[in-house]
């Protein structure tokens, strides 16, 4: 058995107190703020958030290709201020994959690790290895012009993957997949993780891939973490208006209409609402606007005075336009948001 530490558990990357302001600190724009994120060994962690909230920004300051403005970046509890990107155990995955075309797929693989003054007979083996994971052994000898979009995405993994860093980068690795194999390679990604161990920092502004793919999230906008946690935290309990918005949808309703503190804005998610039956007392009233099929449930719009609500019911609600429902759920299905 491992013998315990009672030393405090040292997170793999620290960042503390992070700002960045591009050009002139007094009149520059700033694109971070306020950022601190903790990210523990071993674990698929993903910034999520709209164009320009800064995500890269971050990204590209842990690999230390920018430098923040105020602030501490740390791995391993060391400040890495002063580390250029080649010295720091961490390795970059770029969206357009940046394959040197003229070199084949082992070549390319094999590059990051002749950079490394590997011994060949290692670097043979290891580049055989990595193919073998990224399930691309058969193509070793081909250049990247003989492979299809999602093959070079593998070989650029592969590539990174070779030195077998402490972690591995990734900004917006599948956004130029088509959707099935956007979907495949999420599998991908996270076998791949799961099987080498190495911590995957992911960038994206697909909610839906955070979701599938993340132990944590840090859901960011404007230069800040507006929450960080498990995909089921963020989905289920989203502390302010943007995170409830911006991960599935939400219904949200101002507190005064179900008679709570008037600056309170609740929020329900679609599918936790029902029409309410025969004999129960509904939570709200409105007037049917529109229902659309859509196999498994049926997606509502039900205007109550001054709101559109959207329902998720399960089935086929036979619903006609202009009918008068009553709606219920349950009043832990609500989430008081902050602001
Ligand atoms: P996207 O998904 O569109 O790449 P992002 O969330 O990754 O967005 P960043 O690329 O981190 O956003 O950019 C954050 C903000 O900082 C943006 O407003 C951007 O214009 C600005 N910015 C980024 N790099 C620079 C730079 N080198 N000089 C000046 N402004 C920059």
């Amino acid at each position: 058995t491992p013998t315990r530490s009672t030393a405090p558990a040292r997170h793999l990357i620290e960042v503390v107190g992070v700002e960045k302001i591009f050009g002139d600190v007094a009149t520059g724009h700033r694109a971070l703020e306020a950022i601190n994120v903790l990210i523990e060994e071993k674990e698929f962690f993903t910034l999520l958030g709209p164009s320009g909230c800064g995500k890269t920004t971050l990204l590209r300051m842990i690999a230390g290709f920018e430098h923040p403005t105020t602030g501490e970046i740390r791995l391993q509890g060391r400040d890495v201020a002063s580390l250029p990107p080649r010295e720091r155990p961490v390795n970059m995955v770029f969206q357009n994959y940046a394959l040197f075309p003229h070199l084949t797929v082992s070549q390319n693989v094999a590059f990051g690790l002749e950079m490394l003054r590997w011994k060949k007979p290692d670097i043979t083996a290891r580049v055989q290895e990595t193919l073998s994971l990224v399930k691309l052994s058969h193509f070793a000898n081909r250049k990247p012009a003989q492979l299809s979009g999602g093959q070079q995405q593998r070989v650029a993994l592969a590539r990174a993957l070779a030195p077998r860093p402490q972690v591995l980068l990734l900004d917006e690795p599948l956004s130029a997949l088509d959707l099935k194999l956007r979907k495949e390679m999420q599998f991908e990604l996270k076998r791949l993780q799961r099987e080498t161990g190495i911590t995957f920092i992911l960038v994206t502004h697909d909610q839906e891939e955070a979701l599938a793919m993340s132990d944590r999230i840090a859901v960011m906008n404007t230069g800040r973490v507006q929450q960080i946690g498990t995909p089921e935290e963020i989905y289920d309990h989203p502390t302010n208006r943007f995170v409830a918005d911006f991960i599935g949808e939400a219904n949200l309703i101002p507190g005064e209409s179900l008679g709570r503190r008037s600056d309170a804005v609740i929020a329900i998610r679609p599918e936790r609402i029902e029409i309410a039956g025969p004999g129960v007392t509904p939570r709200i009233t409105g007037v049917v606007d529109n229902a659309t099929f859509l196999g498994s449930d049926t997606l509502m719009e039900i205007i109550v005075p001054g709101i559109r609500l959207r329902a998720r019911i399960r089935g086929a609600a036979k619903l006609p336009q202009g009918k008068e429902v009553g709606l219920v759920w349950e009043t832990e299905a609500e989430r008081e948001l902050l602001d």
